[in-house]
């Protein structure tokens, strides 16, 4: 493990190796904990094999006034039961382009303001915005 890797509580499993400002926004790099076990998403299994690694880059919730953008070093697993499968990371979905923590956040909000408030309170483009929120509307009702 190198030595500049920050064990930020933020993102369960992962460490921050690196945080740069640049055009107002805060982009961090997120690798895997090499201490954190491997899980697959379809069984919830532990995993020792890694298939292939690759990058996702997604949106945090903004901070200290800045959007948060994140470059996520996601792993897919060679699983015995499942074969290849994503990691399970428990702050972000599949596929996801947002983190769950800013999903939550706007769907709570969403409930409250007008999207363009909340547009400006995540700093999520408008439509980004409504597919979360249709999404979360979704869940609510049972709608697969
Ligand atoms: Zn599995």
């Amino acid at each position: 493990m190198q030595d500049n890797n920050l064990g930020l509580p933020f993102w369960e499993g992962f460490l921050a190796s690196d945080l740069e400002r640049k055009n107002g926004a805060t982009w961090i790099t997120l690798v895997p904990d090499p201490r954190a076990p491997l899980v697959c998403s379809g069984c919830d299994s532990n995993c020792w094999q890694i298939h292939e690694t690759g990058w996702r880059v997604v949106r945090d919730m903004p901070m200290l006034g800045d959007p948060v953008w994140l470059r996520v070093r996601l792993r897919r697993v060679r699983c015995s039961e499942c074969g290849t499968r994503a990691e399970r990371v428990k702050w972000l979905d599949r596929h996801a382009r947002v983190t769950q923590r800013l999903a939550e956040f706007v769907g709570l909000w969403c409930q409250k303001l007008p999207v363009a408030h909340v547009c400006k309170l995540s700093g999520l483009h408008w439509d980004t915005v409504r597919r979360i929120e249709r999404t979360n509307l979704a869940a609510q009702i049972g709608v697969p």
